[in-house]
């Protein structure tokens, strides 16, 4: 029979699992990657042929997704042999590609066995693990591909890799010591210091001494210092210009590399958060994220230096996602800070001499090794909600693992928002989404954009035939896509920013259409007023605005991101203007305080916003939780976090009345009057934070009942929000509605781009865009199959 199999099929283990099972039932035939998956053709009796076709079915390796399998029949040939046939590089490129993954256990195992030839080998790896994303230069994936084609192999390596019985068979990255990459320690000047194991001891010592190191990771440089010392991470937030962003922080590994290793000497992750089994199942999955997790408190806990993640409950950690991670935290027995290795608002480093340059001045030293990254892959943030994953930074471990869609984007670009840009790239019915690239503040960000997009297009040789972007006609990624649309004289299709939001949860979940909570900070409204919180019918192509949240003066626009103050007063005035006096006058100089308020009474520079994330900012501002944002969403967290242990509470009122044009309107008139009540009463922040998120699940659900809705679709940043989440699940739950939510792609503007994919392809094939063929006769008769 002849096989062809798409889906996550190259670089994991595939062509030596198929050989594996085709010696096993003593089949003959052969096998190749292809630039769109794998081909094959056994021969045998009927039952090993039926076995063979079985195992692929039920237990292929672990990390492949099949999403296409095609079987036919072909007349017997002479042959006499299995074998792995060379690539064909010709036709049509196919996401096939996975994301880099973690040690596989086999790995570890070896780390740590003295009698292996790679003990204490930092670049060690398998068909099972390894760099992936981070050193591919082009498809098919083989070696001469990627940044190891100048790692000729060894005699030992080269028998491992060619084989079948081996887990390095046509393992591409497989490296040891002889002939692999090496790792040397430079000081702040470049020069180097000490190399291999030397290496190593040096980098670790400097973080126990209270340095700070740049280590060159799996996707670029981190920079890493002692967890436990308040004086070295107070340094490097000051040389990192990080004011008060939360540090994640990595473990050693919970099960020792050495096996007669002393359990009792190391810092256990136990000892600092709390885990569920939700939490534990994504620190130790392949794509080893960061987890968000609850610090310990109480008898037993310990705690790490308070700079590291302050006024915060939460503890981003994560456990060693290479080798050479494995190897450093085994040395140093003790959490350390691992950050991305910028300044603030910038991109990764990923070059030696790039990144000699921009960490002058932070770096006490370098831990380099000669493996190239071919570009920057951030280390992913995840959080577990209401027992499932939730993505909050979607990088190493899962881009570019593309998402299966249930209806076709074939050659579409979308470029994503302005903050923590993401773009996504269409093929047949799949989404490919870059890694998360960042804001788009600088002029490096903004290049690492368009560097972005080359790379996705010539990875999977495609040529556009339509680029869409946010309404927002000041976003970098909109300017980018004007200029990228005229040159290639494609159609440009801007999408509404909380249209896009929706979308993007009903491309995770294949819906058709859905009822939409579009909840975030602020995006370019249809009326050009900074939205936010929006309940919208998507249906189709469209998007209908069938509530929101009744709309407030921003004093200063946009300048109220950075002050939530701005919010509250803007809430305040137009509740009762000489409250809002008051308070101003309280908050802020006497001059600054007259200049917001003769803002407001004008109504210039004013425009008036239905965003629930700038009402939690008013919320967080009058509780005196947050006077400023120093990082993206600061206040409200703090907000969330206030009710972090608050219990059932009586929700404020959220009435949802009948607004101008039927459309509904969400009045937080009552709710603020009651809150100011509770303020004046003297009623504890964790009770009125409680109370708060309970009147937005009590509205949610009235607007979702008046609209008929039987489900619902949570989408946008404030859904990242755990205590939201959980409130809105269950008071739609209790009501008998569905509720989606983003699970793989992050809820806030991470995932715009793949919304705007969505809606684009619906624009598209609705005829919008000039004469297009159907999007149907692009493809190949036959091409997929369920
Ligand atoms: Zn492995
Ligand atoms: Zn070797
Ligand atoms: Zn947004």
């Amino acid at each position: 029979v002849a096989v062809t199999v798409q889906g996550t099929v190259q670089g994991i283990g595939f062509r030596p699992f198929l050989y594996r099972e085709a010696a096993r039932g003593g089949l003959t035939g052969w096998v190749r990657n292809r630039t769109d998956g794998v081909e094959l053709e056994v021969q045998g009796t009927p039952g090993a042929v039926e076995a063979f076709l079985d195992a692929l079915h039920t237990r292929p390796p672990p990390a492949a997704r099949i999403t296409t399998f095609a079987v036919s029949h072909r007349e017997p040939v002479a042959e006499s042999h299995f074998v792995i046939a060379g690539s064909d590089a010709a036709g049509p490129a196919r996401p096939s590609l996975p994301a880099d993954l973690a040690p596989c256990p086999a790995c570890r195992r070896e780390l740590g066995d003295p009698a292996d030839r790679r003990h204490g080998y930092p670049f060690t790896n398998c068909t099972y693990c390894g760099p992936r994303y981070s050193i591919v230069e082009g498809l098919p994936y083989d070696r001469p591909r990627t940044v190891m084609r100048a790692f000729p192999l060894c005699p030992a390596c080269l028998a491992e890799y060619e084989s079948p019985g081996d887990r390095r068979f046509h393992a591409q990255p497989v490296a040891c010591p002889a002939c692999g990459p090496a790792l040397r320690y430079l000081d702040p000047h470049g020069r180097p210091l000490a190399a291999a194991a030397a290496a190593l001891t040096r980098a670790v010592a400097t973080v126990r001494d209270g340095g700070i190191v740049a280590l060159k990771g799996v996707g670029g440089y981190q920079l890493l210092c002692d967890a436990t010392s308040a004086e070295a991470v107070v340094r490097l937030r000051d040389r990192k210009q990080r004011e008060a962003k939360p540090f994640a922080v990595m473990f050693p590994h919970p099960e020792p590399l050495a096996a007669d290793a002393e359990r009792g000497a190391r810092a256990a992750l136990d000892g600092y958060v709390s885990l569920g089994e939700a939490e534990r199942a994504l620190l130790t999955s392949p794509a080893a994220p960061i987890v968000l997790a609850r610090k310990r408190t109480g008898p037993g806990a310990r705690a790490l230096a308070a700079h590291v993640a302050e006024n915060n409950p939460y503890l981003g950690v994560m456990l060693p996602a290479s080798p050479l991670h494995l190897l450093f935290m085994e040395a140093l027995g003790g959490p350390a800070v691992c950050t991305s290795g910028n300044l603030a608002g910038e991109p990764l480093c990923t070059d030696d001499a790039e990144a000699l340059a921009r960490l002058a001045g932070i770096a006490d030293g370098y831990l380099v090794h000669d493996r190239p990254i071919v570009r920057p892959v951030d280390d992913s943030v995840t959080r577990a909600v209401t027992g499932g994953p939730l993505l909050l930074r979607r990088a190493r471990g899962y881009a570019p693992r593309p998402l299966e869609l249930a209806e076709p984007v074939d050659g579409i670009l979308a470029v994503g928002a302005q903050l923590k840009n993401t773009v996504a790239l269409g093929i047949g019915h799949e989404a490919v989404m870059s890694q998360h690239l960042g804001d788009l503040d600088s002029v490096a960000a903004a290049e690492l954009l368009a560097a972005t997009v080359d790379d996705l297009l010539g990875f999977f040789n495609v040529a556009p035939r339509a680029v869409a972007c946010d309404l927002h006609p000041d976003y970098v990624s909109t300017r980018y896509a004007e200029q990228l649309a005229k040159r290639l004289a494609v159609p440009l299709l801007r999408v509404q920013h909380h249209h896009a939001h929706a979308a993007a949860v009903m491309a995770e979940h294949g819906l058709a259409a859905a009822l939409a909570l579009a909840w975030d900070g602020t995006g370019h409204g249809d009326d050009g007023l900074p939205w936010g919180g929006e309940v919208l019918r998507c249906e189709g192509m469209q998007a209908t605005r069938v509530a929101h949240l009744r709309p407030f003066p921003l004093p200063g626009g946009d300048a109220a991101a950075r002050d939530p103050r701005r919010s509250a007063l803007g809430l305040l005035f137009a509740h009762d203007p000489s409250l809002a006096a008051r308070y101003a006058a309280a908050w802020y100089p006497r001059a600054d305080a007259e200049a917001l308020l003769a803002l407001l009474a004008s109504g210039k520079y004013a425009p008036r916003t239905t965003s629930v994330g700038r009402l939690f900012d008013a919320v967080a501002a009058l509780l005196g939780l947050a006077a400023e944002n120093r990082f993206e969403g600061e206040a409200a967290m703090a907000l969330e976090f206030a009710a972090v242990d608050a219990g059932a509470v009586p929700a404020y009122a959220l009435p949802l009345d009948g607004g101008a044009n039927g459309c509904g309107r969400l009045d937080w008139g009552p709710l603020l009057g009651e809150l100011l009540g509770d303020l004046a009463a003297h009623v504890s922040p964790a009770r009125i934070s409680a109370r708060f998120h309970a009147a937005l699940g009590a509205g949610a659900l009235a607007a979702a009942q008046a609209s008929g809705a039987g489900a619902v679709a949570l989408a946008g940043g404030c859904f990242q929000n755990a205590r939201l989440v959980e409130e809105l699940t269950a008071r739609f739950a209790q009501n008998g509605i569905t509720v989606y939510r983003a699970v793989e792609v992050p809820p806030n503007d991470g995932g715009i781009a793949l919304g705007q994919l969505l809606v684009a392809a619906r624009r598209l094939a609705a005829g919008e865009g000039g004469t297009l063929r159907p999007i149907d006769e692009l493809r190949a008769p036959g091409e997929r199959h369920a």
